[in-house]
């Protein structure tokens, strides 16, 4: 018999992933429940920090380019339902040498769907770019469509619409624990128990902690964001004039930066970060650990060498292949897990979110997903 702490799913963790499954759930009537440990968008997790970037060509693997149009759709639905501004597309340049894993999976990418894009090299980068200085034997590719998310915004625009469509979302509410049997999860938090017939977990950095019973090999990475003043030409920065650029230098190594939207020219490295937990993550910035983003900085972006505005720091929750994780739980088929995302998975948010309401409604697959099951 249902009662009113009986639902036909809930879903443990509300920030970008579990606020869009939420959404998508609710909109197609399922009766969902949504908890969060905090309230979201909080600073806490890995949904902070102003911007994200969203791109087509991606390097990191054909299979993602139909899920991220298909999410391109989705973010501008969400803007026109909630009136708000979610997307500005800049164009993204993926900047390297041409055998680098950025520039070369980049463009295996775009030829392999099609997509519009130009190859440029390092002078005809720093003529159109002048804010961009790729060194003579780099070359980048060009893709018009890429540009900028405001991740804080994004999460209360689909958190509303979640609520609008009728989920129930309660926050400040810790998961504890769950137990699955046949067609119940019994979900227990620190306020009450709840029931549902399936289990959602997107607990991103936490996820572990929902999972005792499970040897995962996920890793949290410790990850320092940096907001630069322009020291000269600012107007270099401007989002019309700069788009998102991902640099893979020296090897192995990548960084990104972003156009200044009126915080500063924010920078960061993509993987260089830290092995910890989400518990113990350090929150402050040692000052070697400017040095050597400005290091980068005058090195590629020399306009953007100017006094420091803020530094933060946010974690990713990597997967020992830098793939996403959505799967059902090993033992319990009535738990579905869309935790890690390796660092790169916020552009994809709504798409995660309508493939996680697919599967618990039993639709079939509408993209390979093969490279996110659990192994
Ligand atoms: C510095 C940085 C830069 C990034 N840049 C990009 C980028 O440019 N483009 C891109 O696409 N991606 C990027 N990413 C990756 C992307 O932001 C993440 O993959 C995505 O935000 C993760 O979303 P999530 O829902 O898994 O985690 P989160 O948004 O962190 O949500 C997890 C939620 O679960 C809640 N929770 C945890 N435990 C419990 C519990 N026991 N009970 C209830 N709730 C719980 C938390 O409070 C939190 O709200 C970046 C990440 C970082 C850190």
């Amino acid at each position: 018999m249902r009662t009113e702490s009986t639902y036909d799913v809930i879903i443990a963790g509300l920030g970008a992933m579990g606020s869009a499954a939420a959404f998508h759930l609710a909109r197609r009537g399922v009766r969902v429940l949504g908890l969060d440990r905090y309230t979201p968008p909080h600073a806490l997790g890995s949904s902070h920090g102003d911007t994200r970037i969203i791109r087509e060509a991606y390097f990191e693997h054909p299979v993602y380019v139909p899920m991220v149009q298909r999410a391109f759709e989705l973010w501008r639905e969400l803007e026109q339902a909630s009136c708000t501004a979610l997307l500005t597309q800049t164009g993204g340049l993926m900047i390297g040498r041409p055998e680098s894993e950025l520039v070369a999976g980049a463009r295996r990418s775009a030829e392999a769907h099609g997509l519009a894009h130009a190859i440029l090299s390092a002078s005809q980068v720093r003529a159109r770019f002048p804010a961009l200085h790729p060194q003579d034997d780099m070359m980048a590719v060009w893709e018009p469509r890429a540009g900028v998310l405001f991740p804080e915004a994004c999460i209360s625009a689909t958190v509303a619409q979640a609520r609008q469509h009728g989920a129930t979302l309660s926050f400040a509410e810790p998961v504890q624990s769950f137990a699955a049997a046949g067609s119940d999860v019994r979900v227990s938090t620190t306020r009450g128990e709840y029931h549902a017939q399936q289990l959602i977990i997107t607990a991103g950095a936490w996820v572990g902690s929902l999972l005792p019973t499970l040897d995962l090999p996920f890793r949290v990475e410790r990850q320092v964001l940096h907001w630069f003043e322009a020291a000269t030409d600012a107007e270099l920065f401007a989002a019309e004039r700069c788009p998102i650029h991902l640099w893979q230098f020296d090897g192995c190594r990548l960084f990104y930066g972003f156009p200044d939207f009126g915080s500063g020219v924010k920078v960061a490295f993509h993987h260089d970060g830290e092995l910890t937990t989400v518990e113990r993550v350090r929150r402050e910035v040692a000052p070697e650990e400017v040095a050597a983003t400005r290091a980068v900085v005058r090195r590629f972006l020399p306009s953007a060498d100017g006094p420091l505005r803020a530094s933060i720091v946010c974690v990713y929750t990597n997967t020992p292949d830098g793939h996403f994780w959505i799967d059902h739980h090993p033992q319990h088929p009535q738990v579905l897990i869309a935790s890690p995302c390796s660092g790169h998975g916020f552009k994809f948010a709504p798409v995660i979110g309508e493939v996680l309401a697919d599967i618990v409604q039993g639709m079939p697959p509408r993209f390979d997903l093969q490279l996110f099951r659990w192994r």
